[in-house]
């Protein structure tokens, strides 16, 4: 685990500003977008060393290094790029996202005016917010349990070393390692929005989730309108999915809801991410939006029967709306 690493131009920041943990959703889509990037300047920060996370005099949302921190007039959060957050979940706000579903999915859609988060734990993949495979459990605690084994006996600044017995020591990172893995399940009970990033039409997904024989649609929107379609949900984040070699390596511990297994890297996925109420069993909530702002156009299966395209439009019209309707891209003609 890489160290944190406060120089004294750092120290300078937290002196004159304390956190005040106030994170609004336009802060959340800069920290996420700009990751280790200044936002000023378009410095990387070295991993190790803070990011400031926090506002300007006209309550302009920043990202900033110590380079430009004197520009913070209110200090939300520090960020540690690459210790606390291991993974860059960046995504263009221009990158076209993908939607592809059955008409009845379609049509729930129109009846809730939003999208539909399911929980997490909820969806098919058994691996979603996992740490890794079973069979590497152990290498995982072994890892950690040293890493606390060092923490519980590192003086606090200005305090001595803390006096444990061997044994207590061992008892401290036990429970440290406990806690840890127990706060981790807490990413099982997140709230997904699931989208496909692709620049056009996938046929191996029109395959897979409007096989031949059925009615299926896809709906095109955009990264950057995600954010805008979550703007009343303090914890939404957009970020894109990494496909991780599990044989070889482990989720990273804050972004694990954005980790899937290599094998779904086909599916080049972007979500949107929210918190839930942990008092919630019902498996996932809409979040209302504005569909005529989310929904760019509206694209037939290529594998849809003949009448389909017009009943789309037709019970689109019924629901009020005016997506533009296109067939698919795959039923272009070629020449030879
Ligand atoms: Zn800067």
């Amino acid at each position: 685990m890489t160290e944190i690493d406060i120089t004294p131009d750092d120290q300078k920041v937290f002196d004159r500003l304390n956190s005040t943990g106030r994170i609004t959703h336009k802060l959340k889509q800069l920290m996420t977008k700009q990751w280790n990037i200044c936002s000023l300047c378009s410095r990387a920060t070295t991993v190790g060393r803070p990011n400031f996370a926090g506002y300007d005099s006209n309550g302009v949302p920043l990202l900033v290094g110590a380079c430009c921190a004197d520009n913070l007039v209110e200090l939300a959060s520090p960020t540690y790029p690459g210790v606390t957050s291991t993974l860059n979940i960046t995504v263009e706000d221009s990158q076209p996202l993908w939607r592809y579903m059955d008409f009845a999915k379609f049509v729930a859609m129109l009846i809730q005016k939003g999208l539909y988060f399911p929980r997490v734990d909820k969806l098919d993949d058994p691996f979603e917010a996992a740490t890794g495979l079973a069979r590497r459990e152990k290498e995982w605690d072994d890892y950690y349990l040293e890493f606390f084994r060092d923490v519980v006996v590192s003086p606090v600044p200005g305090y001595a070393s803390p006096d444990l017995s061997p044994e207590e020591r061992e008892k401290e990172a036990q429970r440290l390692l406990r806690e840890f893995k127990a706060t981790s399940l807490v990413h099982r009970s997140k709230l997904v929005s699931c989208w496909h990033a692709n620049t056009g039409e996938s046929e191996a997904l029109w395959r897979l989730y409007c096989p031949p024989g059925t009615a299926g649609l896809a709906i095109r929107t955009k990264a950057g309108t995600l954010w805008d379609a979550t703007v009343n949900e303090r914890s939404a984040v957009v970020g894109r999915v990494h496909y991780i070699d599990f044989r070889k390596g482990y989720a990273g511990i804050n972004e694990r809801v954005f980790c899937k297994r290599l094998s779904l890297s086909h599916e080049s996925e972007v979500r949107a991410v929210i918190a839930s109420d942990p008092s919630d069993t019902s498996g996932g909530r809409i979040v209302s939006c504005n569909l005529g702002m989310v929904i760019e156009c509206v694209v037939v299966s290529p594998f849809a029967p003949v009448w389909f395209a017009s009943t789309v439009a037709e019970v689109i019209a019924k629901f009020g709306f005016a997506f533009e309707v296109r067939s698919s891209e795959l039923l272009e003609a070629p020449f030879y």
